[in-house]
């Protein structure tokens, strides 16, 4: 059964009342939230987010991938080209409590994740072992990423599904 005739229905309501139409494509925020697609994780609701706030990137765990580096690039560069000065943007990683790619990293979990994709890759680029440790470490990842931008400014934190409260892991710092 499909909810598509749901989010119609939610779309027929919400654009019903819509008067935010000209908003720039400049967000308010100088924020890029980074965040699990996990439906209890929604930064709209944790972070107060309306519309024309804040860029927003998901993925499974909230993981920096080669493809998130790639993005985050691109990002930069389109700033940088609209505004012909160095971007004012902070990359933001929310990971969470109680997220599924805690249960990849376990090793009856991986060891099924690894025979059915015929690779480790998987569980390396999106376990999570240990949340503080995990931030640490993919903000190395975009660290050795020679593609994402060393002005790059980046922080790590925590979302308690528990207690709807952030954290933060790592502080902010620049990748140069
Ligand atoms: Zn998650």
């Amino acid at each position: 059964m499909s909810d598509l005739a749901t989010l119609y229905e939610r779309n027929a309501a919400f654009a019903a009342g819509f008067d935010q139409g000209d908003l720039p494509i400049k967000p308010g925020l100088s924020t890029l939230i980074l965040t699990c697609v996990d439906a209890r994780v929604d930064p709209a609701h944790y972070a107060g987010l309306d519309l024309g706030d804040a860029l927003t990137l998901r993925n499974v765990g909230a993981r920096v991938t080669d493809a998130v580096g790639l993005e985050v690039a691109m990002l930069w560069a389109l700033m940088s080209m609209a505004s012909g000065t160095t971007p004012e943007i902070e990359l933001v990683i929310i990971q969470h409590t109680q997220c599924g790619m805690a249960r990849f990293a376990l090793p009856e979990v991986a060891e099924k994740v690894t025979a059915r994709f015929g690779t480790s890759a998987v569980v390396e680029t999106y376990g999570i072992p240990d949340l503080n440790e995990t931030l640490a470490g993919d903000v190395e990842r975009l660290r050795s990423n020679p593609t994402v931008p060393r002005e790059l400014k980046v922080s790590g934190h925590i979302y308690d599904i528990a207690t709807g409260r952030l954290s933060e892991v790592v502080s902010t710092q620049t990748l140069g």
